[in-house]
């Protein structure tokens, strides 16, 4: 009984939660197979072996989420899967409920590890402030993975690739245009995020929260006034109703910590708040705080990093 692992690709580059998504298979059972969807160069198919795919099978093209679910469940049947995965992002989020339908395989989202040595899979609920323990009755078993859950490990394998043509029946859903967001770092995959809200005052401000982005090579975030106000566009949202991120680093700069805010970051594996008020919710989840006035904390954070990453050549 096999792994498969749909992994997503774009302009030639395999997604970071896809190779996670070896990762987490390796760790769960094997043989495992990587279902590469969208272009990608035969260099990053091969590499995937490295972290611990044995077989890799490449749809050379864009996927919709019914497609890929004709995909998975061929596949799935092919290679006589027990687990299939997928990472919770927007992709998984979209495909994996659709073939838990379609193979009555049980399902679950948001995973924060590798099933357990009795199969218990550990999960957030209620917005993060409670952890359920949850195992999957069906002989299929599907898992989608918070992202960073097992991170990316070389273990130094290889891999077969074959290309994979499944027969993909025509679906009710077209996909007419695809629009790449703008932004070095899409903020899902990032692993570092630097983020701000209301205290920044304005959007004429934002020229310090991209400076020091750019100086640590983070994605930026916003809070979701922030955004409802047009200072930044709505992708950069995080919480409840905006993006759900899990980095390694997540710097809040002028953000109080409302509940909802928290909800879609407090999987953040450091927390950094900057905030002029010592009160502010946000220190309460916060790893390291600093309370002080933003406008005279940024540049010298800013400097800090530069003369750091120069310190370091
Ligand atoms: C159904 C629902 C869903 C929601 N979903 C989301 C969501 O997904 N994401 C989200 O973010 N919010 C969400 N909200 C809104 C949420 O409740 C808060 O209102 C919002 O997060 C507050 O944004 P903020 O912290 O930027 O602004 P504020 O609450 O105004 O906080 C600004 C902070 O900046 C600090 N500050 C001010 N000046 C400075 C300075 N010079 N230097 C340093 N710090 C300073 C202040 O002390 C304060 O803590 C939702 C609300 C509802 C009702």
């Amino acid at each position: 009984m096999s792994v498969i692992v749909f992994v997503e690709a774009n302009k030639g580059l395999i997604k970071k939660n896809g190779i996670e998504g070896v990762v987490y298979g390796k760790r769960t059972a094997s043989p495992v197979v990587a279902i590469v969807c969208g272009e990608a160069s035969a260099d990053q198919l091969v590499q995937l072996g490295e972290y611990g795919a044995d077989k890799v099978l490449h749809v050379n093209q864009a996927v919709t989420a019914p497609s890929a679910v004709d995909i998975m469940s061929q596949a799935a049947e092919q290679e006589n899967a027990k687990w299939i995965i997928f990472p919770f992002d927007n992709t998984g989020r979209a495909i994996a409920p659709r073939l838990s339908a379609r193979l009555k395989a049980g399902l679950v989202s948001g995973a924060l590890g590798v099933p357990e040595a009795d199969g218990t899979i550990k999960k957030n609920v209620f917005s993060g402030k409670a952890i359920a323990a949850v195992t999957i009755q069906t002989d299929q078993k599907i898992i989608a993975f918070s992202p960073n859950s097992v991170g990316l490990q070389r273990i130094g394998g290889s891999a077969t690739v074959e290309t994979y043509s499944p027969v993909i029946k025509s679906s009710s859903i077209n996909n007419i245009e695809t629009r790449q967001l703008e932004g070095d770092i899409p903020l899902p995959e990032a692993d570092l995020v630097v983020s701000a809200g209301r205290g920044m005052k304005g959007p004429e401000n934002w020229g310090m929260v991209e400076a020091l982005a750019k100086s640590l090579g983070a994605a930026t975030a916003c809070s979701r006034p922030v955004a409802d106000a047009h200072w930044r566009p709505h992708h950069e949202h995080v919480g409840q109703t905006g993006v759900a991120i899990r980095p390694n680093l997540y710097i809040a700069i002028g953000i109080s910590g409302a509940i909802q805010h928290l909800a879609g970051v407090n999987q953040s594996k450091v927390i950094v708040v900057v905030n002029n008020d010592p009160e502010a919710p946000f220190f309460k989840a916060a790893d390291y705080g600093v309370v002080g006035d933003a406008f005279q904390i940024l540049p010298r954070l800013i400097d800090a990093v530069k003369k750091f990453k120069s310190s370091q050549n």
